[in-house]
């Protein structure tokens, strides 16, 4: 079965196109600037890239060039549409209604417009890509697969609020969490390695990237999450602070004489290790100026290591112990100064690093030493597998 994963942004479209019985991507890309002029990159797989620049005033349109892409004589990798078998669509916020992966159909659609209140960047964007995919490709089925459902498992001590209830009831003020396919499919990948798939487990993943969150799983169920009611409480991330005083945000409101919005504005996208830094969100240009004597990025990398430590440290209390911790995405995967740093902190959980392994990057691998009382690994995460999979699952 031939799978086309789409992940619809408000000016950006990434695509693959997934073999779901060698689960090989057959081609992949991305479409950039729609609605301001346009760019398609498309990566056939065996083929060499093509990069086009092309009117996209709507999603539409960009979705109908990445179509053309895939079937053309000499980019294509595919003879006609009739070769697509399915759509699975990356939707960001399914609020309380999606505990799991579902078909498209007009009521699901109707329903994640519903949620959009709760990410009003993002599942408007969402739905613009799965009417423009109905639109070309009316006949072929299409799941939704929410970044919120796996944490649906939390338990009311983890997800609500120390505020009145009534805005949990009224307005739906509660934890979300964020990046579930990626918690869910880099824990599945951990239980299977350690052997303890279909029995009680205790395990914690950091997805930790520009973007980053960690996760308890118990007995495969996410139980709590860093990130919040959005994407910007946790962990400090590249450019998000992550949990602070809120009356910071009065504060500093005050100070600035800025409303709210723009105080918002400058958590989201100028604080994080950025903000801290005054050097960059990438790590690496971090660990550059770090080594080269920047004191502030050496404090911006010691925060995000200590929060993340702390994160850990709190879900070892919520399940009583933990099993194994894994690291994924961008700095999981390959920042070997972060994953030490992160471990430094974690002696008590009789974590011992193997230092000739965590040299090792981008691949799944044991870091922790065969002695380590708490096994510790990489995992890449893949969020399109992922979805190309509970796509077939639910077909
Ligand atoms: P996003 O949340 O945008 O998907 P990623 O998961 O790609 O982000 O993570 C981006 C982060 O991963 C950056 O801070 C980058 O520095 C880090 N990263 C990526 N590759 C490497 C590498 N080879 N060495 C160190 N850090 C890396």
């Amino acid at each position: 079965m031939n799978v086309f994963v789409v992940n619809c942004g408000s000016s950006s479209l990434k695509y693959q196109l997934i073999d779901s019985e060698t689960e090989k991507v057959i081609a992949k890309g991305l479409c950039e600037r729609i609605g301001i002029d346009g760019r398609l990159t498309h990566k056939p797989t065996g083929k060499a890239d093509v990069v086009k620049e092309v009117p996209m005033p709507d999603h539409q349109r960009a979705v109908s060039y990445v179509l053309e892409a895939l079937t053309d004589a000499d980019t294509g990798v595919i003879k006609d549409l009739s070769a697509i078998d399915a759509v699975g669509h990356r939707i960001v916020h399914g609020g309380e209604k999606f505990a799991s992966s579902v078909i498209i159909t007009n009521e699901v659609i109707a329903a994640i417009e519903e949620c959009s209140d709760l990410a009003p960047l993002h599942n408007p964007a969402n739905l613009i890509g799965i009417s423009a995919c109905r639109a070309l490709m009316p006949e072929v089925p299409m799941v939704a697969v929410f970044d919120t459902a796996f944490h649906q498992t939390m338990p009311k001590e983890a997800y609500l609020y120390g505020i009145p209830y009534e805005y949990y009831e009224k307005y739906k003020i509660r934890k979300y969490g964020f990046h579930g396919t990626s918690h869910s499919f880099v824990s599945k990948r951990l239980l299977s390695i350690i052997g303890k798939e279909n029995q009680e487990s205790k395990v914690i993943v950091c997805h930790l990237g520009n973007g980053s969150s960690i996760t308890a799983v118990k007995d495969g169920k996410s139980i709590d999450t860093s990130m919040g009611f959005t994407p910007l409480d946790g962990l400090i991330m590249g450019t998000r602070s992550g949990s602070l005083d809120p009356a910071v945000v009065q504060y500093l409101a005050g100070k600035l004489t800025c409303s709210v919005d723009d105080v918002m504005d400058i958590l989201n996208k100028k604080s994080g290790v950025q903000g801290i830094s005054g050097v960059s969100s990438d790590f690496r240009d971090l660990d550059e100026a770090s080594a080269g004597g920047n004191k502030r990025a050496a404090t911006a990398l010691e925060m995000f290591a200590y929060r993340a430590a702390s994160y850990i440290g709190s879900y070892v209390m919520a399940m009583n112990g933990v099993d194994a911790i894994a690291f994924t995405a961008g700095i999981g995967e390959n920042n070997i100064n972060m994953r030490r740093a992160i471990c430094n902190h974690l002696g008590y959980l009789g974590i011992t690093l193997d230092e000739e392994a965590n040299s090792v990057r981008g691949e799944e691998i044991r870091i922790s030493t065969a002695d380590s009382a708490t096994a510790v690994y990489v995992i890449p995460t893949n969020e399109e597998l992922a979805i190309a999979r509970e796509t077939v699952a639910l077909l």
